[in-house]
């Protein structure tokens, strides 16, 4: 494979009530909304976009919030996990931040050097918050309730967790070139480019696992970084040319992306860096006004009808503050 991309761009899951769901990603975990916009394939529901100041690839995490979800099941075939990126000697602050706001967490653990905090969001899906040893030199998004010396700086990595590794690892280092750079009994890390926070992913091998189902409180899809349109073009030709059965390049309007399922059943797409969340509204208002793209601006009235009101925090919006 003659391309490898630089790490994680984002993470897709379901969510449920989008108030709770942005109260939650806003206020106690304290991202930013860096785009409110609606799913391009049923408009009739949010897709919320939580990110640093101004949603660079490997910090976003987005949501479809069905009010109604039926709940999904974790297990193998899926995402199981979702890890931020935190300062080193700041997961004391946040496991008692996360009790404070009425969120159980695990005791901490530490494994291959890194202290791990791991706890479920208002509608079950799992995260986890990681320090690694060497820091994470990416800037944070200050907020009041979580101050910019703990707060998150990306994502950290995904766990996909599988029944059997062997082709999953296959896909993994020879279409998206990443390196395996280590085990820990049943968990194996893979690396993108030097690795490092927001460019690691870990395969939990779980055979007797159940399959898991993608529902509400679950990972929809995990995407990786690809540099350029051009870039994304080459790619996808040498993966059809690989037998890998990949869609066609989709506009999603802050980048363009392509999908794939790997062997052990997660979906997985290759996101371009650009255009980025600035393309349609300034960087100091990003995620306050509803955005839709060319094709669904007719349609505006009609769509929010359908949605339910939000209430941003102040601090969402720095104009204001
Ligand atoms: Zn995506």
């Amino acid at each position: 494979m003659s391309f490898k991309t630089s790490g994680l761009h984002h993470v897709t899951a379901i969510g449920g009530d989008p108030q709770r769901n942005a109260d939650f990603y806003l206020r106690t975990l304290g991202l930013r909304l860096v785009k409110t916009t609606v799913n391009f394939d049923d408009p009739g529901t949010y897709h919320l976009y939580y990110g640093d100041e101004s949603g660079k690839p490997g910090s976003l995490l987005t949501f479809f919030p069905w009010r109604d979800a039926p709940s999904g099941r974790l297990g193998t075939g899926q995402a199981t996990t979702t890890s931020f990126s935190v300062p080193e000697n700041s997961i004391g602050w946040w496991k008692q931040h996360l009790e404070i706001s009425g969120i159980e967490t695990s005791q901490v653990s530490t494994r291959d050097g890194e202290e791990v905090l791991t706890f479920r969001d208002p509608n079950g899906l799992v995260i986890a918050l990681v320090a690694h040893p060497q820091g994470d030199p990416r800037n944070p998004w200050d907020t009041p309730l979580v101050p910019g010396e703990h707060a998150i700086r990306g994502l950290h990595s995904v766990t996909l967790s599988v029944s059997r590794e062997e082709a999953t690892a296959g896909m993994l280092t020879e279409d998206l070139g990443l390196t395996f750079t280590g085990q820990d009994t049943n968990r194996l890390r893979f690396s993108a480019g030097e690795g490092g926070p927001g460019a690691m992913v870990d395969v939990l091998v779980t055979p007797d696992a159940p399959r898991g189902l993608v529902a509400g409180g679950t990972v929809h899809h995990v995407a990786w970084r690809a540099p350029d349109e051009q870039t994304q073009v080459a790619w996808r030709a040498e993966l059809l040319d690989r037998g890998v059965g990949v869609t066609s390049i989709m506009d999603r309007q802050y980048f363009r992306s392509i999908y794939f399922r790997e062997p052990g059943g997660t979906l997985l797409e290759i996101a371009t860096d650009q255009p980025g969340f600035s393309i349609d509204e300034p960087l100091l208002e990003l995620g306050r006004a509803l955005k839709l793209p060319p094709w669904l601006e007719p349609n505006r009235e009609q769509i929010q009808a359908m949605l339910p009101k939000l209430n941003l925090p102040a601090e969402n919006n720095p104009v204001h503050q």
